[in-house]
C-alpha cells in the first residue's frame, strides 16, 4: 500500500511513518520544508501535491499549526484555522483531479470538537457545544468530508491528548519533575488521553477496515479527571503532588487557550471499540510508565 501523509514530520506523523514502513508500506510525506524533514531515507518527500507521481492508496491528513503553543490572539486563531482548512482543501481538490483516487482519507480533528460539557460522557453522536475549538474542528472535518463526493471513504479522527515522548507531556512534565506539579483549577475537569502507540495503531485500523467511515474518537476507554491524572503522573515520576495551579494563573499564561486544560471533556471511543479495535493501553498508569520509563 502507498500512503500519503501531511504533517508526517510531526509528533504523531513520525510515529505513523515508522509504523507504516515497518509493515512494508510505501510512504510519501507532504512537508513545507522537505529538505529539513529528517525522515527515513525510504520516505518520498514533497513540498507540492502535484509533484507526487503514481497512485496513492490512502491519505492521512495531520498538518496544522500547533494548537497549544501560543496564546490564541486573533492572528494565531486565523493561522490555526488556515493551516488546517487550506491544506485539507488543497488535498481534496488534488484528489479530485487524480485518475485513480485513494480508497480512504483519514483526516485530523480533535476532541475539542465537542466543546466542554462537564461530566457528560461524549461518544461520537454527542451534540457539540459551540466555541472556537469546536468551530475549528467542525470546519476542518467538513472540508475533509468533501472527498466523499469523489467516492473516497473518509474517517475523521477526533484525537485526545496524545501521550508519548514529546507532544503535550513535554509541556506538563517540567513542574512535575521538580516536585511542583499538581492539578489545574478544581481538578474535576476531564482529560481524555491516548497512548501514542494506540493513536498510530488506530489510524492503521481505520486505513485497513474498508467498512469504517465518519468520526472516531481516538481516546483511551478510561479518561481521567485532571486531579487523578496529576496524581498518577506524580506517582510514576516518584514525586509529590501537593501544589495546585489556580485557573486565573493558567488564563493569564495561555489566554483563551487555557480552556483546553481548565475545562476539558470526558470522551469515550465508542465507535473504535465497536469496530473491534483492541487498545494496548486502557489505563493511565501503565501508559505513563511506558512513556516515561521505557
Ligand atoms: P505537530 O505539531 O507535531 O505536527 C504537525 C505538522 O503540521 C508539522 O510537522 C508540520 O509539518 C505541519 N505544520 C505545522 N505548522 C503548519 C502550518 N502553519 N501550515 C501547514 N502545516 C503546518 O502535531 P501532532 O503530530 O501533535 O498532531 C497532528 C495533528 O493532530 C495536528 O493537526 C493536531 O492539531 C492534531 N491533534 C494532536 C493532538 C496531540 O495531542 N498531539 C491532540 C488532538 C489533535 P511540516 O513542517 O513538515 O510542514
Amino acid at each position: 500500500m502507498r500512503v500519503l501523509i501531511t504533517g508526517g514530520t510531526g509528533f504523531i506523523g513520525r510515529r505513523l511513518v515508522a509504523a507504516l514502513l515497518a509493515r512494508g508500506d510505501d510512504v510519501v510525506v507532504l512537508s513545507r520544508r522537505p529538505e529539513s524533514a529528517e525522515l527515513d531515507a525510504r520516505v518520498g518527500l514533497y513540498s507540492e501535491l502535484d509533484q507526487i507521481r503514481g497512485p496513492v492508496d490512502a491519505v492521512v491528513n495531520l498538518a496544522g499549526a500547533p494548537i497549544a503553543d501560543k496564546r490564541w490572539s486573533d492572528k494565531r486563531k486565523a493561522l490555526l484555522r488556515e493551516s488546517r482548512l487550506k491544506t485539507t482543501e488543497q488535498l481534496v481538490s488534488w484528489m479530485a483531479g487524480l485518475e485513480a483516487r485513494p480508497e480512504v482519507l483519514v483526516s485530523g480533528s480533535a476532541i475539542g470538537f465537542y466543546g466542554s460539557q462537564g461530566d457528560l460522557e461524549l461518544g461520537e453522536e454527542a451534540a457539540p457545544k459551540v466555541d472556537f475549538a469546536h468551530q475549528l474542528c467542525a470546519d476542518w472535518e467538513a472540508q475533509a468530508l468533501k472527498a466523499k463526493e469523489q467516492g473516497v471513504r473518509v474517517c475523521l479522527i477526533r484525537t485526545g491528548v496524545v501521550l508519548g515522548k514529546g507532544g503535550a507531556l513535554n509541556k506538563m512534565l517540567p513542574p512535575f519533575r521538580f516536585g511542583l506539579g499538581g492539578p489545574i483549577g478544581s481538578g474535576r475537569q476531564w482529560m481524555s488521553w491516548i497512548h501514542i502507540d494506540d493513536e498510530v495503531a488506530a489510524i492503521l485500523h481505520l486505513i485497513d477496515h474498508e467498512t469504517l467511515e465518519g468520526p472516531f474518537n481516538l481516546t483511551a476507554p478510561r479518561p481521567e479527571t485532571n486531579e487523578s491524572f496529576s496524581k498518577t503522573l506524580a506517582s510514576v515520576l516518584g514525586r509529590p503532588c501537593i501544589f495546585r495551579v489556580p485557573t486565573p494563573v493558567m488564563q493569564l499564561m495561555m489566554g483563551e487557550a487555557a480552556d483546553l486544560v481548565v475545562k476539558g471533556q470526558r470522551v469515550v471511543p465508542t465507535k473504535l471499540m465497536q469496530s473491534g479495535y483492541s487498545f494496548r493501553y486502557t489505563d493511565l498508569e501503565p501508559a505513563l510508565t511506558q512513556v516515561l520509563k521505557a
